[in-house]
């Protein structure tokens, strides 16, 4: 069972499914959001199962998108888009061993300025997929 959750617990989730792999995002509202680039994963919407919620909250971050995250210790948790078949979850919240392979950086050309991105060998996209 893959299962994942926040840092002190107030969100926990079961994963009944198989995840995509690891696409890192460089735009500007990731980084605010985690602190720097963001790193998702995705499920089919009904593979995700909330067995805890009491600390979940969402933020929409534009009209078509929500960001779920905890309330009680701040972790960004999820990344919900209007119409899409699966949802995002964050992949630094996956209890360990994951078993995710990373795929891709995108936006690229929004990153910040203020690192450096050695050539990991991963597909590079200036925008989005
Ligand atoms: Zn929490
Ligand atoms: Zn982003």
């Amino acid at each position: 069972m893959s299962a994942g959750g926040c840092l002190c617990g107030a969100v926990r989730y079961e994963l009944r499914g198989a995840s995509t792999s690891v696409t890192y995002c460089h735009c500007a509202m990731c980084r605010r959001w985690h602190g720097h680039v963001g790193a998702y994963a995705a499920v089919d919407r009904a593979d995700l199962v909330l067995v805890e919620a009491r600390g979940l909250k969402w933020y929409a971050s534009s009209p078509t998108v929500r960001r779920g995250f905890c309330v009680e210790c701040g972790s960004s948790l999820f990344f919900d888009e209007a119409g899409d078949a699966k949802i995002g979850f964050c992949a630094g919240t996956r209890d360990e061993p994951t078993g995710l392979r990373s795929k891709a950086h995108i936006f690229v050309a929004s990153k910040g300025d203020y690192y450096a991105m050695a050539d990991d060998g991963l597909l590079r996209l200036d925008a989005g997929p």
